[in-house]
Parts: structure tokens; C-alpha cells; sequence
């Protein structure tokens, strides 16, 4: 199986937002206390983001997007990592992300075939006499 790393995305991350999970050591405390019983959030996703592995970040998007900011398990973390913080930080990145490809898609379809010479709408311009 081919795992895509990116060393670099706790850095990028990191460098417009503060996304900091270096202090976790995986103990499970937020797994165990969170009320909505978050299986991949904060450890195994803020684990991914320092590893790199950027395919398993963007496959846990859901959660990320599902974390209530409640603060338990930040409150109970016996590293003091800033949870809720990461979990902003995430959100900040899949939305720079979604607007990027978005926008990457539009750029496309102003410049794509349908709005080419040879394949878009033509205008019946009346003949030139
Ligand atoms: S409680 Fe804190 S140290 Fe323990 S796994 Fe969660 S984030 Fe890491
Ligand atoms: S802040 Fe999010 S991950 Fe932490 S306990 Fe609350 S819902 Fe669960």
C-alpha cells in the first residue's frame, strides 16, 4: 500500500494558524472523555498532521468538522495540548483548501472547452455588408 506523507503539513498548518500537537503522548484521556465519543479525534488525527500523512487528515474531515469545541477532554489533557485550538486550526486549513480547489475549478471552467473558440455558444452576428 502507497501512504502519501507530507513532511512539511504540521508545518504549513502550523504557520498560519498555531496547530501545535507535539507535547501529546497518546495517553486517550480526550477519546475517553469526549461526549460524542470521538474514535479519531484529537490524538490519532493530531498524530497524522505530525506524521504528515495528509491523506488520513483529509479522510477525517467529518470529525473535524463535528468536534462541538466543548473543551473536556483540553481541560483533562495531562500534556496541556491546546485541543480545541488544533482542532480551529484544522478547520482553517480544510477551508483555505476547499475555497483553493473551488476556485482552481472555476479558473477551469472559464478556461475550459465549453468556453473555447472551438466548442462554446456561438453568436449569430449579422453579416457584415
Ligand atoms: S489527552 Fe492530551 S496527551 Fe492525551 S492523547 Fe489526548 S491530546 Fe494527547
Ligand atoms: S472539544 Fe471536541 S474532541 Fe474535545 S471533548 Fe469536546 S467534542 Fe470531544
Amino acid at each position: 500500500m502507497v501512504v502519501g506523507v507530507n513532511p512539511r503539513l504540521a508545518e504549513y498548518i502550523d504557520a498560519s494558524t498555531g496547530f501545535d500537537a507535539d507535547a501529546c503522548m497518546n495517553c486517550g484521556v480526550c477519546t475517553a472523555i469526549c461526549p460524542l465519543g470521538m474514535e479519531h479525534l484529537p490524538r490519532e488525527l493530531f498524530r497524522y498532521v505530525v506524521l504528515g500523512l495528509d491523506e488520513e487528515v483529509r479522510a477525517h474531515q467529518e470529525a473535524v468538522y463535528s468536534c462541538l469545541l466543548c473543551k473536556l477532554c483540553e481541560v483533562n489533557c495531562p500534556a496541556g495540548v491546546h485541543i480545541t485550538e488544533n482542532v480551529r486550526a484544522l478547520r482553517h486549513y480544510f477551508n483555505q483548501e476547499i475555497f483553493r480547489s473551488k476556485r482552481a475549478s472555476q479558473v477551469g471552467s472559464w478556461f475550459g472547452p465549453q468556453n473555447s473558440r472551438d466548442s462554446g455558444p456561438r453568436i449569430n452576428a449579422p453579416a457584415v455588408p
